[in-house]
């Protein structure tokens, strides 16, 4: 129990939230750079560029080995154990990347210094606040041109509504970017873009008012003593409860690319984000320490060989100790399943795990038994909760190209959307499917392995629906529902019923005329 104790609280599992191109790749690789994960840069973004180089889901099949080593990545940093679990973006955003943050104890935001925050940093955010989740923010890419300091700070209180805590303080930017200032150590960091890591002179300096700070920054000093007095007038002060409620993020400024301020940031990470948090179950709270093994399945993916059918479950451990070959409780299922060969994701490899704690994730194959959702324990009944569908966001219509197949259609849908990066609606009135995902490469994803692995042909039809709800109600105002709307209503593939919306102001109206009734924006497994 003690020796399970000192593991937990070295744990940091976390993950990773920012849109497109602000640098979230950079940012991993020196964080792998700084655990001695990776020798050099450049490691993880070739992975990526293998990954990326063509949108053909051909082409990315025989890549699916990589993106499955790369779904989690585990390193070292002091004496801490940390998980950093990789949102995917870009072209495979997916539900996935939603459900991957209901896996993790923590997130570090970045943001893009010159274009601020951004559509998928909202939406990514709006997610963890649904558990929340602690936030660390790193306003990236000082060497370049900006938004003012300031008015960045703004816009993430404003517009993410989480109050911002600054840490450090940019002295300039773009040209002019001379390092940053850190509010409490009271450091100034100099920033030298031929160090070796970024990081030139430190000087811890006794106030602003210190001289060889005007020798050292010139006539930029004025401009740093300046915005100093204001920050420290109105800016919240860093509170590690606030922080850890998700209600205030602390936030660093730096430049990935540089490596600057990334370590200070790691620093910072390692001491004040949660360890392994307790889970809330449907008949309890789960705190970590407790000596029984418990956890949970946030993510399906099919491997490498797609004739098997095989499928690798990412299991975050919530609980007790994990040990090979160990014997668990399926609860879904109601049997014990014993877990024989499970795999742990190293940053450099994956590697067959022999033990493995609370706040880890392992890997386990499986041949479709398990689901997302799912929860093992060692015979307690109980449920993990908070691991949602989220609604999807496009949809399509699948036209199938031979009628003869239609049992086989179905299967198929329904399968690849218990892998969970598509979910299936059929309509209640009529034989039509609609497919519905978060990101759009799902779609081609869909239709190659009904072909492949379904011998199911088939095309997508435009589908006019733009949002979905799961509905829930009392039954005769359900009934109602669904005869007076029943050519937007359908039932998912695990038989709920969802009422899909052509636009935003339509479903806004619905939900106005059936005040009785529930519209949720995610939904939990059964
Ligand atoms: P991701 O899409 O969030 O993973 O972003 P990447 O890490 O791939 O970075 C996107 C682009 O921004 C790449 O061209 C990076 O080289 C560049 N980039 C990342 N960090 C910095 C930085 O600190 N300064 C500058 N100027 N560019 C950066």
């Amino acid at each position: 129990m003690q020796h399970n104790k000192n593991e937990i609280d070295r744990r940091r599992t976390f993950a990773i939230i920012s849109h497109p191109d602000a640098g979230k790749t950079t940012i991993t690789e020196k964080l792998l750079l700084f655990g001695g994960a990776i020798q050099q840069a450049g490691e993880v973004r070739a992975r990526k560029a293998a990954r990326h180089a063509t949108s053909d889901w051909m082409e990315m099949e025989k890549q699916r080995g990589i993106s499955v080593t790369s779904s989690v990545m585990k390193f070292t940093y002091q004496d801490f154990e940390i998980n950093l679990l990789d949102t995917p973006g870009h072209n495979d955003f997916s539900e996935d990347t939603y459900r991957v943050l209901t896996a993790v104890d923590s997130g570090l935001m970045v943001i893009d210094s010159v274009k601020g925050v951004e559509s998928q940093t909202k939406k990514l955010l709006e997610v963890c606040r649904l558990r929340h989740t602690p936030i660390m923010t790193f306003i990236n890419k000082l060497d370049r041109e900006g938004r003012e300091p300031l008015e960045l700070i703004d816009e993430i209180e404003s517009v993410l509504d989480i109050q911002c805590a600054p840490m450090t303080w940019p002295i300039g930017m773009g040209k002019r970017f001379r390092g940053t200032y850190h509010l409490y150590t009271k450091e100034i960091t100099f920033f030298d873009p031929e160090a070796d890591r970024g990081t030139g002179q430190i000087l811890t300096v006794k106030g602003l008012d210190d001289p060889r700070l005007d020798e050292l920054l010139g006539s930029q000093v004025e401009e740093l003593r300046h915005d100093i007095e204001l920050i420290e007038g109105v800016a919240h002060p860093f509170e590690q409860e606030a922080y850890l409620a998700g209600l205030q993020t602390p936030v660093f400024f730096g430049s990935a690319i540089n490596t600057f301020g990334v370590q200070q940031l790691l620093d910072t990470f390692v001491e004040h984000a949660p360890s392994p948090l307790p889970r809330e179950a449907t008949t309890r709270l789960v705190s970590p320490y407790e000596e029984s093994f418990s956890g949970f399945v946030f993510k399906i993916q099919a491997n490498m060989d797609p004739a098997h059918r095989d499928r690798i479950a990412f299991f975050r451990i919530c609980s007790g100790k994990f040990t090979r070959g160990m014997k668990v409780k399926h609860l879904r299922l109601g049997r014990d399943f014993q877990i024989a060969n499970a795999t742990i994701f190293m940053a450099q490899d994956r590697t067959n795990v022999d033990e493995a704690f609370p706040g880890d994730i392992i890997g386990i194959h499986n041949h479709g038994t398990i689901k997302i959702g799912d929860t093992f324990t060692q015979g307690e009944d109980l449920k993990f909760t908070g691991i949602p569908n989220f609604a999807p966001e496009h949809f399509r219509k699948v036209r199938l190209l031979d009628p003869m197949k239609s049992k086989a259609l179905e299967k198929g849908l329904v399968q690849l959307a218990e892998e969970g990066t598509t979910q299936v609606f059929r309509a209640q009135m009529g034989a039509d499917w609609i497919v519905g995902a978060v990101g759009l490469l799902q779609f081609d994803v869909v239709m190659h392995r009904l072909e492949h692995e379904y011998k199911v042909k088939a095309t997508y039809e435009p589908a006019s629906y733009v949002t979905a709800r799961w509905v829930a109600g009392d039954k005769k105002t359900l009934e109602d529902f669904q005869k007076k709307e029943a050519m937007h209503c359908y039932v998912d593939g695990e038989g709920n019923l969802a009422y899909l919306a052509g636009s935003q102001w339509r479903l806004d109206n619905t939900m106005e005329n059936w005040k009785n009734l529930e519209f949720h924006s995610t939904r939990e497994h059964n």
